[in-house]
């Protein structure tokens, strides 16, 4: 039997796109994962489907998997010959126990690789500002396992030495001991003046960061309440962050913001979100299903040449159209001879993507618009293909029909009510945990309220600024009774960020 090999993989500090490339890879080949709790979920997400994922967490006080029992599971499936990775918090070899994983499976025998990772004793001063070394304040650095409870005299610690020894002093897993740690460094000579700082859940939205001094610091702790994961940060350098904290002065950085879009579409609105330093948080309220009947979609794709126009409005409309052309083994020559039209830039790109020259844009849904870019080139008695989604408005179809068009609507595509749980946002909402609700679709509002299933939504929205992509999703919302505090002026996704970041930086 060949033997497998086991990957110990540093998953980074807690932003999933600080794992490396070379992680991400394992993680993609592997068989089976075990993860370590400060993994973050969303990099289990890039493994491959029926791929054993195995959570090893250690949360104090409550072990999952004791250390023996993970050594003895990673060479019983690389002895199984099994691809696993060994994901862990940050780098797997700083008091990661990825040492010791590491010699257990050098001792049997189990074929193994390091992939080192981006450690949150660096990673999250940076994000906090802080860089842990700079040639005008120290050359030197001290990483250290606040762990040990120096009152018990812990051997291992020698704290008159470190606590002048090194220019920037980083503690982790330090938080229970904060007290003893700043004393002893006072005790043993570091001045009580010295800068400070405490960083929790560094390089996540979670992110909080307290700044004091070597004296202060632990009580400042105290009162706020931050507990594990934290670093604590002492050294000169501490006093940068004033210049350089850049992620928590991002301008949404600490809002929460409900993305209602299909699973399928929600990732560009969310990215664009998060690029601002907001959490996004997706909660589908539709889902994308084909059509009940695909004999129309069939015979407009099995008698393209009749069509003088091909008109697509959305990214959906193209993927499912394409699709079905596929199955019915054709390609985009098909379209040989017919004026491609695309409604906005994303439908455009969208078709784009399947090597075709689109003719017309018209940047938005508006019958004037459509006008303006149609008018004198759509001939009476031309016919148009629109495939689409089987709600769509009625406005193009009428314009073109009044342009002296023969329209031909067929479905490409279904939109049905989401699957998540409301009641899990109606929690969040009870609780003040959502800043901004984002609404692109009228289908995005009604799908809303029929999933949260509440007797007056507006109750559960005070406080929660409500934003929607243009004036037709408003006048939806405002008809089924949800106020409206912000509507993008340019209707399209980074018009809706935009309207976003304006509402919170004049707040
Ligand atoms: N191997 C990990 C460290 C494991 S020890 C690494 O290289 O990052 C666990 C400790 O790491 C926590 O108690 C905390 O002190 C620190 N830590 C891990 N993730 C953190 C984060 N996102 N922000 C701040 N500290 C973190």
């Amino acid at each position: 039997m060949v033997k497998g090999v086991v990957y110990l993989v540093g998953a980074g500090p807690g932003d999933p796109k600080l794992i490396t490339v070379k992680g991400l890879e394992c993680i993609q080949k592997s068989d089976v994962i075990i993860y370590d709790r400060l993994v973050d979920k969303k990099i289990l997400s890039f493994a491959g489907p029926g791929t054993e994922l195995i959570y090893a967490g250690k949360s104090p006080g409550c072990h999952t998997l004791g250390q023996m029992d993970i050594n003895r599971l990673l060479i019983e499936k690389a002895l199984n010959g099994k691809i696993i990775t060994r994901l862990k918090g940050g780098d797997p070899f700083l008091f990661g126990r990825g040492g010791e994983e590491a010699e257990s499976l050098a001792e049997a025998g189990v074929p193994f690789e390091i992939v080192p990772g981006v450690t949150s004793a660096i990673a999250a001063a940076a994000y906090a500002g802080i860089p842990v070394t700079h040639r005008d304040y120290t050359s030197t650095l001290a990483m250290i396992t606040g762990n040990e409870d120096p009152l018990k005299g812990d051997p291992s610690i020698d704290w008159p030495k470190i606590s002048t020894g090194a220019g920037t002093l980083v503690f982790l897993m330090g938080m229970a001991n904060l007290p003893h740690i700043t004393k002893q460094l006072i005790e043993n000579g570091r001045s009580p003046q010295t800068p400070a700082a405490v960083v929790r859940w560094g390089t996540t939205p979670k992110q909080r960061t307290l700044i004091g001094t070597l004296a202060d610091i632990s009580e400042q702790a105290v009162n706020a309440g931050l507990t594990n994961p934290a670093l604590i940060i002492i050294g000169e350098v501490v006093s940068l962050r004033e210049k350089l904290n850049w992620y928590e002065n991002r301008p949404l950085f600490g809002r929460r913001i409900l993305v209602t879009r299909a699973r399928e579409q929600a990732s560009i609105l969310s990215a664009a979100l998060e690029a601002q330093g907001a959490e996004a948080l997706e909660f589908p309220t539709i889902s994308l299903a084909e059509p009940r009947d695909f004999a129309p979609l069939d015979r407009a794709i099995n008698s393209l040449s009749r069509y003088k126009w091909v008109i697509f409005t959305s990214v959906n409309g193209v993927y499912s159209f394409f699709r079905r052309l596929r199955f019915l083994h054709k390609d985009p020559r098909e379209l040989y001879g017919a004026i491609l039209c695309a409604i906005g830039p994303k439908t455009k790109e969208a078709m784009e993507g399947y090597g075709l020259v689109v003719d017309y844009v018209p940047g938005e849904f508006r019958a004037e618009e459509i006008i303006k870019v149609l008018q004198d080139k759509v001939k009476k008695g031309d016919r148009v293909l629109l495939p689409r989604a089987d709600i769509a408005r009625k406005i193009l179809p009428d314009t073109l029909t009044e342009l002296g068009a023969v329209v031909d609507e067929v479905t490409a595509y279904r939109t049905v009510t989401g699957e998540g749980q409301g009641s899990k946002v109606v929690e969040m909402l009870e609780e003040g945990k959502i800043n901004v609700i984002t609404f692109t679709s009228s289908s995005t509002v009604r799908n809303f309220i029929t999933m949260l299933n509440v007797p007056n939504v507006n109750t559960l929205l005070t406080g929660v600024a409500v934003a929607c992509i243009g004036p037709i999703t408003a006048g939806t919302a405002r008809d089924m009774g949800v106020k409206v505090d912000l509507v993008a002026e340019e209707y399209t996704i980074e018009g809706l960020v935009k309207v976003i970041l304006q509402y919170f930086t004049k707040q």
